[in-house]
């Protein structure tokens, strides 16, 4: 189907054409297209652009994705769908290992997503023989691997399951997720917490690894001064915020400054 660019929802329109089309290739789980309608009503709510709380905890994902021994990104179907791309380009950057894991495996979904990444040009990805398991979690999502999930210290769970989150937090991991919905266990679990919608993100976080790489000082700060239960705060702040100016009958879409969200608000 072809959208035009004027349409006002063009964005989230390309977003369910790609998630269509990667659920007929065999790489996004129908339940997958359920997940993102979900995140869809949650962007609805922050006025579809990333909030200034969200920056904070982007650049402190940043800062604990350059400082890691053992970074890794996790990826399921609706994030190679969506963001495959970008989490190559954030993996080149930061440098960190790429691991499939499925909540709904199959080896020939977790193969498919592997060629995928491989063909924005991710090399050695993990995923396809797992040689460990996540202690507490009883799924197939257990499945993990050694030199990746398994030992990592700093590892990125977009669009995530609270329970894997969980397991991972229980095994002292720092465990940044990306999750439009900050109620979600996930958001509830993970270490760091970057409410904003998966795309947005990881360009974000990727631009802040970038930044940091060579700025050992910045890193240091940025670390010690992010604060997940104020960060949270200011997320539902934020919300407040939003709704208030609704209920005055403030255009839902109209978010002045909003490019301009500052970096010291929380
Ligand atoms: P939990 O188990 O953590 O409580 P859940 O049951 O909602 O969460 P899933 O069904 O796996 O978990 O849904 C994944 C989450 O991802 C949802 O909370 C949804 O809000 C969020 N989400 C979906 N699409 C996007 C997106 N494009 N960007 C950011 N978040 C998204």
């Amino acid at each position: 189907m072809k959208i035009p660019r004027s349409h006002p929802r063009y964005e989230s329109l390309v977003r369910r054409e790609q998630l269509v089309r990667a659920w007929k290739e065999g790489i996004v789980a129908p339940e997958g297209l359920i997940a993102h309608g979900r995140g869809e009503a949650w962007d609805y709510l922050f006025g579809e652009g990333t909030s200034a709380p969200a920056l904070v905890a982007e650049r402190a994902a940043a800062a604990y994705l350059v400082s890691a021994r053992r970074p890794v990104i996790s990826v399921n179907g609706n994030v190679a769908a969506l963001g495959g791309r970008d989490v190559v380009q954030l993996a080149k950057a930061i440098p960190a290992r790429i691991e499939v894991n499925l909540f709904h495996r199959s080896e020939d979904r977790v193969k498919r997503i592997v060629r995928l990444l491989e063909r924005f040009g991710a090399k050695d990805v993990l995923g396809l023989r797992p040689n460990a398991r996540i202690p507490g979690l009883a799924s197939r999502r257990a499945l993990s691997h050694r030199e990746g999930i398994f030992s990592a210290d700093v590892v990125l769970v977009p669009l995530e399951d609270g329970d894997r989150a969980e397991a991972l937090a229980r095994m002292k991991k720092t465990v940044i997720s990306i999750d439009l919905n900050p109620l979600s266990r996930t958001s509830q679990r993970s270490t760091i917490p970057v409410v904003d919608e998966l795309s947005r993100a990881l360009k974000n976080i990727e631009k802040f690894v970038k930044e940091l790489r060579s700025d050992p000082k910045e890193v240091a700060r940025l670390r010690r001064g992010y604060a997940r239960a104020d960060n949270l705060r200011a997320v539902y702040s934020f919300l407040q915020w939003r709704l208030d100016r609704l209920r005055r009958g403030v255009p839902a879409r109209s978010r002045p400054g909003r490019k301009r969200a500052s970096l010291r608000k929380t």
